[in-house]
């Protein structure tokens, strides 16, 4: 291909809108908008990404540092909008809406009576918490959802310190919404004040660290009151009794009990279909220095950026005509320079591009029969015969 039939637009300047250095290069090199749409040297990339997708080792050749599982692997990025639970320890990696972690219950207490107390202006688990002098995790957090299928009202408890995770939830008892007024007046809960204790027609829901944890606090499904010492099993029972907690970072893994991380993330792959366009941003992010993209070999859609500088006495163009041939019959992918452009405007382009290797066909050179070789990861060149050059191309790319 030529460089003008691929219409490439290569700017100076970092797109205002770029959130991380991948991004920006990718623009400034043309192959995406800075509406992250692919141009046309974009979509030769994809193509080219597409067809070496088929190849089992796909993803391991590009050296991409990836976290993932059997399902799904993802990309670490500032930009990403999932987040992924991962362990650096053992490597273990979810999603976060659907990372497990290690649940440690307190000590087990005796069961002590229940005991209603009034507790006013107490609408939040801190409110309550503080207004009772007891920690977060002696209480327990109720909330309260309508599945949307048969508007079944729903009932959750989990610890007054955790998180509910609606996904995990979701798992368990089909599509939710959350519960209006009427539904929880009709299920006999106090909204701020409710419990799962004598309710009617509710699906009780509880996390599974509930079963082990003795005398919390909960509503008491009157305005201005809550119980004390609610006890699971003996004030009221579950019909699900699941994991339901959404992990924070610095949780423990649940396979080594290492503190989880939680990163920003895309995801590459999922159950073996490629996300191919998230797979450029990951090269380009991972293989690049403060000149442009330095692909490699095979992410690369062209393995040289052949350019030729123009001469006084010489046509430098004719002969790197010769050599664009040349080097395509040999079975070498080739984008040519065939701008008429000053040397240095062409070299920038060549950096930013990113392609393994730029060939320059320059009078000086080619008055002692050579060409100027450079790879794009190294910072000199080298003169090579004109006759070695494509023997010394395969080298390099191999
Ligand atoms: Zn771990």
């Amino acid at each position: 291909m030529k460089y003008r039939d691929l219409n490439i637009q290569t700017q100076r300047d970092a797109p205002n809108n770029a959130r991380t250095e991948g991004f920006s290069f990718l623009v400034r090199a043309g192959y995406l908008t800075r509406e992250n749409v692919p141009t046309q040297l974009g979509e030769a990339t994809l193509h080219h990404l597409r067809d070496l997708s088929s190849e089992p080792a796909f993803l391991s050749q590009l050296s991409l540092p990836t976290v993932g599982n059997d399902e799904e692997i993802f990309f670490p990025i500032t930009s990403g909008p999932i987040n992924v639970a991962h362990c650096p320890n053992c490597n273990y990696t979810d999603r976060l809406e659907f990372a497990r972690c290690a649940k440690i219950p307190l000590p087990k207490e005796d069961e002590l009576p229940l005991e209603k107390v009034l507790t006013p202006d107490c609408h939040t688990i801190e409110a309550l918490a503080n207004f009772l002098g007891v920690p977060k995790e002696k209480t327990a957090k109720a909330l309260m959802y309508t599945r949307v299928y048969d508007n079944q009202f729903i009932f959750v408890v989990i610890r007054g310190d955790m998180q509910l995770s609606e996904a995990k939830l979701k798992q368990h008892v089909g599509d939710i919404r959350p519960a209006t007024a009427e539904e929880i007046e009709g299920s006999g809960a106090a909204a701020g004040y409710a419990s799962p204790i004598r309710l009617k027609d509710a699906i009780i829901v509880v996390d599974d660290l509930i079963p082990m944890s003795q005398n919390l606090v909960a509503g008491a499904n009157e305005t201005g009151y809550h119980f004390k010492n609610t006890n699971y099993g003996r004030d009221y029972s579950a019909e699900i009794v699941q994991d339901l907690i959404q992990a924070k970072a610095g949780d423990a893994c649940i396979n080594c009990g290492n503190p989880l991380s939680i990163l920003p993330a895309i995801s590459l792959v999922t159950r073996k279909i490629y996300d191919i366009q998230n797979i450029l941003l990951a090269l380009a992010e991972t293989h690049h220095d403060s000149k442009g993209l330095t692909l490699p070999h095979s992410a690369a859609p062209f393995e040289v950026y052949l350019m030729q500088i123009p001469g006084k006495e010489m046509d430098t163009r004719a002969k790197a005509e010769e050599l664009y041939n040349n080097l395509q019959n040999a079975g070498i992918s080739v984008l040519f320079d065939d701008r008429e452009e000053r040397a240095g405007v062409k070299f920038n382009d060549a950096d930013l591009l990113g392609f393994p290797i730029r060939v320059t066909v320059g009078e000086k050179g080619l008055k002692e029969g050579m060409v100027e070789l450079k790879p794009r990861k190294e910072k000199e060149n080298q003169l090579v015969p004109l006759d070695k050059i494509i023997e010394k191309t395969k080298s390099f790319l191999k």
